[in-house]
């Protein structure tokens, strides 16, 4: 697997933040925001200290330009991030572009690019963008969670212009991919697939609500699959729904690539979600994948880091999924996983502990 990124990714500095709203005049401290560099320092750190350190190698990306922008955003939207980058301004409440900024997204846009073109290349079979800011909520026309350039987008349609004819976009960002479903939506070429967590719209900037009845315009029509999956959902309903409902789609769409938008923010700790997927849970979707792109599309995968808020255990899953893609044992030991069978999820197990507690 080759890794694409570059340092400069970590000059992207975004203001203070309460989770991803704005700054809280309630708080005393004021903290930074959770999409911060430490995520990535130590993703980059545990992947090449890590037991797949010799299994990894490292490109630096090349930045997207204007022309490749323009492949999946508009004319209007890159002025407006022109314009946001002389000075730094918010473009939706949880999305800021830096004085500046532009080059890191389009760096982080490059990554996506660079990744998909050394698999297109024939160099490797599986890539991967270290891609900050991410990817997967950025539209056509507008910023949005953090992102401003839609690299997964850049990517899928650079792929079909090189001739490919059939792209699946897998996103198991605990967020809903809105960016890529709205780039996407009236195509057939492209199908997008979304588990996230069950949040609904978020204001203005976040328009689609990542439901289920949202399945495609004209040709595109059930093409774009949305599966929101409810709080706490864990690593047996995720494992369960990549099975049941991703897998049994890509197959029958029968992709020439499959790119993932490989967000870890459904993990247990995330500030940004609230869905308890544990590293193994992510070391056990990553092996239905691997097996899925091995029967599909000839083992051929791009991926592109999106989201993952905890500076610690996210980049753990990170490494869980490499490990998983490469059929690599996972030699690194959870540190502190809450299994969901443990938990109190619902009625019945409150019911269930009832039933043998002797004090109730
Ligand atoms: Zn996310």
């Amino acid at each position: 697997m080759k890794i694409f990124y570059d340092e400069r990714m970590l000059l992207h500095r975004i203001p203070d933040g309460m989770f991803d709203s704005c700054p809280s005049p309630l708080l005393e401290k004021q903290i930074e925001q959770p999409e911060g560099a430490d995520r990535i320092i130590n993703t980059v750190s545990v992947l090449k200290r890590g037991p797949l350190g010799n299994r990894l190698s490292w490109g630096t990306p090349v930045s997207a330009t204007d022309k490749e922008l323009l492949e999946f955003h508009t004319e209007e939207y890159l002025q407006r991030l022109k314009e946001a980058d002389k000075t730094g301004e918010y473009l939706s409440p949880s999305t800021y572009l830096p004085k500046g900024g532009l080059e890191v997204a389009r760096l982080a846009a490059g990554a996506a690019l660079s990744a998909l073109r050394y698999v297109l290349g024939g160099e490797g079979l599986m890539s991967y963008g270290i891609c900050r800011p991410p990817n997967h909520h950025a539209q056509p026309n507008m910023a949005d969670g953090y992102c401003f350039i839609n690299g997964i987008g850049l990517a899928a349609l650079e792929a079909i212009a090189q001739g490919y004819k059939k792209i699946a976009i897998i996103d198991w960002d605990v967020h809903h991919g809105n960016g890529t479903q709205a780039g996407f939506y009236n195509r057939e070429d492209i199908l997008t697939i979304s588990m996230h967590m069950d949040h609904g719209s978020w204001g203005t900037s976040h328009p689609e609500t990542g439901k289920v009845d949202e399945i495609g315009i004209a040709a595109g029509t059930g093409f774009n699959i949305n599966l929101p999956l409810p709080f706490g959902a864990g690593d047996i309903c995720y494992t369960s729904v990549f099975e049941q409902c991703v897998v049994p789609k890509v197959q029958a769409f029968n992709p020439d690539l499959i790119i993932l938008a490989n967000g870890q923010d459904a993990n247990q700790f995330d500030p940004n979600g609230r869905q308890m997927v544990t590293m193994a849970g992510y070391y056990r979707m990553a092996s239905q994948l691997r097996e899925l792109v091995q029967e599909v599309c000839g083992g051929k995968l791009v991926m592109t880091q999106e989201g993952g808020y905890n500076p610690s255990y996210a980049p753990l899953c990170a490494y869980a999924v490499a490990a998983g893609l490469l059929g690599a044992e996972m030699e690194i030991e959870d540190p502190i996983a809450f299994y969901p069978e443990d938990s109190l999820r619902a009625e019945g197990d409150v019911r269930a502990l009832k039933e043998r507690h002797p004090l109730f």
